[in-house]
């Protein structure tokens, strides 16, 4: 199968959270198994730094928006280790900017236009490089405008015919929400701007276009496929969602163990394994309190890396670390940027008690990797999370998740129980409310356990490092989801063809 796979981000050439890790991760995995993925991404500025080699195709192209021309190129890559080409969508006005989307806590004005150039230039290169594909798959909404042009406008071009298309939802709450204004700059009519098509509440809704225009939808995990569903967590795309349910479904993400991996991470202090972990965390822990100026304690330490977004719970996470700071033998190492307001909370903590909280407040891959490894505990308290990936980095590296069972963390996480214990298969600790105390109280179950019953902890933390979440098996369910596709797809042309 040849699948085209759309995405804002792929790792390494530009990285924002966890759209990035699975669009660099799984067009490798398909090579594995024997197809051709080819990756589309927008030629940002972090591509060009990423340390892969970048060479021009020659190919430019003149991209209608609205009623002006934006002109292009195309150069290609390709993704480390792999034979995968990346084709990258050249253009320096739109994407080489200091960040991808945003600056200063404020959105680019011209987000629209960026994305209609992108996804316009993913179907011109189609026919430019006689690409021949079997699936176009787009990834969140900066690729929902694929599906809609391929159905309304190039469906009818030879090649395109069968193309089969499927948009993943990575995270529902990022919906690519334009002035109507901005319907003129797709290209497309504007008798499509009705609320069953591209308009959401007088505004362009560039997801809710994908998910009425591709042929088939999916997202990241099944806990998350059926709570998009309901007024909860629908983002007000609860009723489009209900409409196309039977043509939406759930796959967790992989994991790339070539990365995420304690046994061969090179930036860790020491490596380790399921048999050597106590050895090797204790190393990395004493080093990575060394790295973030705590000094060094027998207390558990507990890890946090991600975008300081109220989607992650930073809420509860704050009120809990102002209740335990003072009183507890535990310290905290967090990683993050994001809302002010979140930057602020933490700044001061941090200040308060000096031996206690160690943050970084920006991106950094290596901290990232020595969090993982050095923390005893790992805490996810999302509000919402379709996957989430650092749960399961957590557990390859025996870092103890505790996290609220919603989405893709309700999905992966083995909670401590009576049920649980007893059958010896737990491997992290989750609470259930969506509420401080609810976390307060699962953050000192784990601990408990991890200062007075070793045993069990040892067990835990052994349960986790022995799973495998790589990449290969849900590689096969995105397999098996194309191969559905395209069957669909090539018996509704022979009906349309009988038809005829
Ligand atoms: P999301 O996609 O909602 O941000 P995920 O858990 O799916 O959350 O993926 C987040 C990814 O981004 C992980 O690989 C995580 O390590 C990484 N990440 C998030 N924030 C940072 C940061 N400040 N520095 C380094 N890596 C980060």
């Amino acid at each position: 199968m040849n699948i085209l796979i759309a995405s804002s981000e792929v790792v390494p050439f530009a990285k924002t959270g966890g759209l990035a890790d699975v669009c660099g991760a799984l067009p490798i995995e398909l090579e594995r198994l024997g197809h051709r993925p080819f990756v589309f991404m927008p030629g940002f500025r972090s591509v060009y730094t990423a340390g892969q080699p970048v060479e021009p195709l020659g190919v430019e192209f003149n991209i209608p928006i609205g009623s002006k021309i934006s002109k292009g190129s195309l150069a290609k890559s390709v993704l480390p280790g792999s034979e995968v080409e990346v084709f990258i969508v050249q253009q320096p006005e739109y994407f080489e900017r200091a960040e991808l989307y945003r600056e200063a806590g404020e959105d680019y004005p011209d987000n629209c236009e960026r994305f209609v150039f992108f996804c316009r230039a993913v179907m011109e290169s189609i026919r430019f490089l006689d690409l021949q594909v079997d699936v176009l798959h787009g990834n969140d909404w900066q690729a929902g405008l694929l599906a809609a042009y391929l159905a309304l406008e190039y469906r009818r071009i030879p090649g395109f015919e069968k193309i089969a298309s499927l948009l993943t939802i990575h995270n529902l709450a990022y919906q690519g929400n334009f002035s109507h204004w901005d319907m003129a700059l797709t290209g497309l009519d504007w008798k499509h701007f009705n609320w069953q098509q591209m308009e959401f509440y007088g505004r362009l809704n560039l997801l809710k276009t994908g998910l009425v225009f591709a042929d088939a939808l999916n997202t990241v995990s099944p806990s998350y496929a059926t709570e998009i569903q309901s007024s909860d967590l629908g983002c007000g795309l609860e009723g489009v969602l209900r409409h196309r349910a039977k043509d939406l479904s759930g796959i967790i993400n992989g994991v790339d163990y070539d990365i995420w991996n304690p046994e061969s991470d090179s930036r860790i202090a020491k490596n380790y394994d399921v048999t050597s972990w106590k050895e090797g965390k204790s190393e990395c822990k004493k080093s990575l309190q060394k790295a973030m100026n705590l000094p060094e304690s027998d207390g558990p330490l507990v890890g946090l890396v991600g975008r300081l977004a109220s989607q992650k719970g930073w809420h509860l996470i704050i009120e809990v670390m102002k209740t335990l700071v003072s009183r507890f033998d535990m310290q905290w190492t967090i990683l993050g940027t994001g809302e002010p307001e979140y930057h602020r909370a933490l700044k001061e903590l941090a200040e308060a008690f000096p031996d206690k909280v160690g943050i970084e407040l920006g991106f950094s891959d290596d901290l990232a990797h020595q969090i993982e490894a050095g923390s005893d505990i790992f805490l996810m308290p999302s509000q919402y999370e379709p996957c989430g990936l650092n749960q399961l980095y957590s557990l390859k590296y025996g870092t103890v998740p505790v996290v609220h069972a919603t989405g893709g963390l309700a999905d992966t996480i083995i909670n401590l129980d009576q049920e649980s214990q007893l059958q010896k298969t737990a491997t992290g600790f989750s609470f259930y409310e969506y509420h401080a105390d609810a976390l307060l109280a699962a953050l000192r179950r784990a601990t408990d356990v991890y200062s007075h019953n070793p045993d069990l902890w040892q067990q835990i933390v052994t349960n986790g490092m022995q799973q495998d979440w790589s990449w290969s098996q849900s590689a096969r369910a995105y397999i098996s989801l194309y191969e559905r596709l395209i069957d669909r797809k090539a018996s509704a042309s022979v009906d349309q063809c009988s038809d005829e």
